[in-house]
């Protein structure tokens, strides 16, 4: 329950930290846009900040949009910090700033609640997700704000129920600067598998907001400046399949209202292809993006990490299955599996090609503490933890190899021809399956038009003029002027333009093979 009875005001500082360069943050696009600076706006740090007591000042950073500066840190008397495991650097960092002003600096959110032992320097932990920690916190902070003279380490026992959270302070972000809207409707999910932490984090039987929470969520977000896409954060959007059905009337009668004014897209698991019926109202709710761990196309891989449920449904045949529903799969890949043999790299090259998905994220596995993973390698004595590598797991075949299957993979996925091929198959074949929202004042807007208009002298100019692969996108923008797909052309570039030059950083060596390596590199500065 939310803590009452607060008197004392204090001034929080909620600062997020920037990313680390990856494939999921699309920061080659941004150029493209009107002054998208950051991926999506943090869910967990600006539901925290609707937490606080009503009567506390709040400033709220987002380092990948600006850093904090010593004007931020001299009017605050607290700082609360969030973030992943990919942010670690950058999170200790702010602490290392904050105590420079003699702040207390309390972090909370996934990477601290899996791995508190990475954060020793932090004066408040705050372990696992909203509730009588949080109070706690709270309290303590209202008796006396300064630094405590040890780490005080609070965990959750008692979470909030998700139907009594508030809505996200969104009013504290600038949500135009943001490529994604975020918004989450359930936690946790009912699967075990082997590398993820998901389930041991947040359980296995999902909470839930009510679809009322969505909707306020969502109008709020609107009064807000939010446009384009509303990217929902669930782990799996499926996790309870009643839930997801009894939500999308909600979310298509929103649409009808507002004029379909924003687009959706979620993470499931791939047997969603089995629901026809949840297809159907995400169609007509207009999800247009629909993220599957499929992981690895060989079988046997997918019944060694326990994700059976992949094969429910023929892989290829769940893919065209979504697609036959107006949405674009997005897939996550893992190399370096156990069951990797020297030739798996060419079979993913043949899979991306069979299924024509454009966007893979390819990433090394990763062993995360609180999985079944991480156990089975501990037993096996096979954790490396050395930040000079890509990943901690001792692989079966050489290193070398495994990133060197990685870097080929980039390379040869995200050559320009062949990634805009992927997405004039999409257009083909998928797009024309999408609910066709009917002309409404709000998507024709002055605001929308300007914003189109903007982003399409930026492709034309930084990607058809000076871009180093003017041939072939000239082939593919050519074809969509022509048959006026000018709403397609600007969608696909702003996501392949990143996608073409990130994949060539990385099999170039010069990115992280894993979304979740600590490996140093020069993106991860700090936001000084
Ligand atoms: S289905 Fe997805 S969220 Fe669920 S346990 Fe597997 S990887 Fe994690």
């Amino acid at each position: 329950m939310r803590i009452e009875g607060i008197e004392k005001v204090r001034r929080i500082l909620c600062v997020f930290p920037r990313y680390t360069s990856s494939f999921g943050t699309f920061e080659h696009a941004y150029p493209l846009t009107d002054g998208v600076q950051a991926f999506m706006p943090p869910q967990g740090l600006l539901l925290i900040a609707a937490y606080l007591p009503a009567h506390w000042p709040i400033r709220f950073i987002d380092e990948n949009i600006r850093p904090t500066n010593r004007e931020d840190f001299e009017w605050a008397v607290a700082v609360l910090v969030s973030g992943m495991h990919i942010q670690r650097q950058q999170m200790n960092d702010i602490c290392r700033r904050a105590h420079g002003f003699d702040l207390a600096v309390a972090l909370g959110g996934p990477s601290v609640s899996a791995c508190p032992d990475y954060y020793p320097s932090f004066d408040y932990l705050h372990v696992g997700e909203l509730g009588d920690a949080t109070n706690e916190l709270i309290e303590r902070l209202a008796r006396d704000p300064s630094r405590p003279a040890e780490q005080v380490v609070l965990k959750t026992v008692d979470r909030v129920a998700m139907t009594d959270f508030p809505i996200p302070a969104y009013e504290l972000a600038e949500l135009s600067r943001y490529f994604l809207g975020s918004i989450q409707y359930s936690s946790g999910c009912p699967y075990q598998c082997e590398f993820c932490d998901i389930p041991g984090l947040y359980g296995r039987n999902p909470r839930l907001k009510t679809p009322q929470q969505i909707t306020a969520e969502l109008d709020r977000m609107l009064e807000c400046g939010i446009r384009g896409s509303v990217y929902f954060v669930d782990d799996n959007f499926i996790g309870n399949r009643k839930a997801a059905l009894e939500l999308l009337p909600h979310l298509v009668e929103w649409q009808k209202k507002t004029g379909y004014v924003l687009r959706f897209s979620c993470e499931a698991t791939l047997n969603i292809a089995k629901r026809p019926e949840i297809l159907a109202g995400m169609r007509e709710a207009f999800f247009s993006t629909i993220f599957c761990g499929i992981e690895t196309p060989d079988p046997v891989a997918l019944k060694a990490m326990h994700k059976d449920h992949n094969m429910m449904v023929p892989i290829m045949e769940a893919i065209h299955t979504l697609n036959s529903f107006g949405m674009e799969v997005v897939s996550g890949i893992i190399l370096g599996l156990d069951t990797d043999k020297p030739e798996t790299g060419h079979h993913l090259l043949e899979f991306i090609e069979a299924s024509q998905i454009p966007l893979l994220t390819i990433n090394l596995l990763q062993a995360l503490p609180k999985t079944p993973l991480w156990d089975r390698l501990k037993r096996e004595n096979r954790l490396i933890e050395d930040e000079g590598r890509d990943s901690n797991v001792d692989f079966r075949l050489p290193y070398e190899d495994v990133v060197g299957t990685w870097r080929a993979c980039m390379g040869s996925a995200y050559l320009p021809g062949k990634v805009l091929e992927r997405f004039e198959y999409q257009i083909r074949h998928t797009y024309p399956n999408r609910v066709q929202p009917p002309p409404s004042r709000a998507r024709a807007s002055w605001r929308n038009i300007k914003l189109g208009l903007t982003m399409l002298r930026n492709i034309f100019w930084k990607v058809g003029v000076f871009g180093d692969y003017r041939r072939e996108f000239w082939k593919f923008a050519l074809l969509r002027l022509v048959r006026g797909e000018i709403e397609y052309l600007i969608s696909s570039i702003m996501v392949a333009h990143h996608l073409i030059m990130f994949a060539r950083e990385a099999s170039g060596g010069h990115t992280n093979a894993s979304y979740y390596s600590l490996k140093l590199q020069e993106a991860s500065v700090p936001a000084e």
